[in-house]
């Protein structure tokens, strides 16, 4: 299932298959099932990219994290709110009541999904997650995970009982320490960013949510690349290929959004500014500020002229010398 979209809706810019936000969901190669869900929801909170990873026996897993993806729609859809992030908190919040609510029925008693989710309205980007799903940066090649994964080897590493690389191959690697359906209580992780406009030449973000089915099997780096050399729709199939290539044992999902600009923690409307530039502009000389302000040819001609006045002081200086 491949799904993508054309219309703006809190995503800037134009510049054709680049700047189409892609997602993907496929499988795997070792599933019956697909488990795994996204969905992108239109709502006067915003246009947020959900994606969910479901578990819990027969038909538990689907049920899960498709009561997660409609009671998120639900959420964002019903109410106004004070920020992006608070619809965002909510609308997950009561996705995690709805998956509690139904572990009564015994045949879903075990059931319970991830949850990582953006809602983007206009430069204002609010994250939220719960369990491994994650969501990453990518600018100009390089990758930066974004969230921090509810697992019981994340606290391992976090207690430096073991090394971030051996988390992955660890046995008990996907037990999770956090989910939805798990308890009535949520203690979901949020964050807020702002999308700035990408100055000339600086290269623009992408925003990546995905399931552990992807990052399991490709690599940080592998994923950089593939998201800088490619449109998220080439992107989204060239990696589920790759993980399908490497065994596929899981559901493969991700979402890629392209965010015509460069994703901060500070909001334009409090600009940060770093203290160096700020100390470069205060010591600028008027005499330097007067020559870059001057055209090449200009430049040119009054180097010539203070080389001739030096010409013509060293002569004085050589005939007063003399005399
Ligand atoms: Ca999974």
């Amino acid at each position: 299932m491949l799904g993508s979209s054309s219309s703006s809706g809190g995503l800037r810019g134009d510049r054709g298959e680049e700047n189409i936000p892609a997602a993907i969901t496929d499988v795997g190669c070792e599933r019956d099932i697909n488990e795994d869900r996204y969905a992108v929801i239109d709502s006067p909170a915003g246009r947020a990219w959900i994606v969910c990873d479901g578990m819990g026996g027969t038909m538990g897993g689907e049920l899960a994290a498709q009561l997660a993806i409609d009671a998120v729609r639900r959420g964002l859809e019903s109410r106004s709110f004070e920020s992006t992030v608070e619809a965002l908190q909510s609308a997950v919040e009561e996705a995690n009541r709805v998956i509690v609510l139904r572990r009564q029925n015994p045949a879903f008693s075990s059931m319970g999904t991830t949850v990582v989710g953006a809602l983007i309205q206009g430069d204002e980007v609010a994250l939220a997650h719960a369990g491994d799903s994650r969501a990453y940066l990518v600018r100009d090649g390089a990758i930066q995970q974004l969230t921090v994964d509810h697992t019981y080897v994340q606290d391992l590493v976090d207690r430096g009982a073991i090394n971030e690389e051996d988390a992955l191959s660890h046995p008990q690697a996907h037990v999770l320490t956090k989910c939805l359906g798990a308890a009535p209580r949520l203690d979901l992780d949020t964050q807020t960013f702002w999308i700035w406009p990408a100055a000339n030449g600086e290269p623009e973000d992408k925003l990546i949510l995905c399931s552990d089915g992807l990052y399991s099997l490709v690599e940080d780096y592998e994923m950089a690349e593939i998201f800088t050399t490619h449109s998220p729709q080439e992107a989204c199939v060239k990696l589920v290929e790759m993980a399908k290539e490497r065994g596929g044992y899981d559901n493969i999902t991700l979402a890629v959004l392209p965010l015509g600009g460069q994703m901060r923690e500070e909001s334009p409307e409090h600009p940060y500014r770093p203290a160096k530039v700020q100390q470069r502009e205060a010591t600028v000389s008027p005499l330097a500020t007067f020559g870059a302000s001057l055209s090449l040819g200009k430049r040119l001609a009054l180097m010539f002229l203070l080389a001739l006045v030096g010409s013509i002081g060293t002569v004085l200086t050589t005939l007063i010398d003399m005399r």
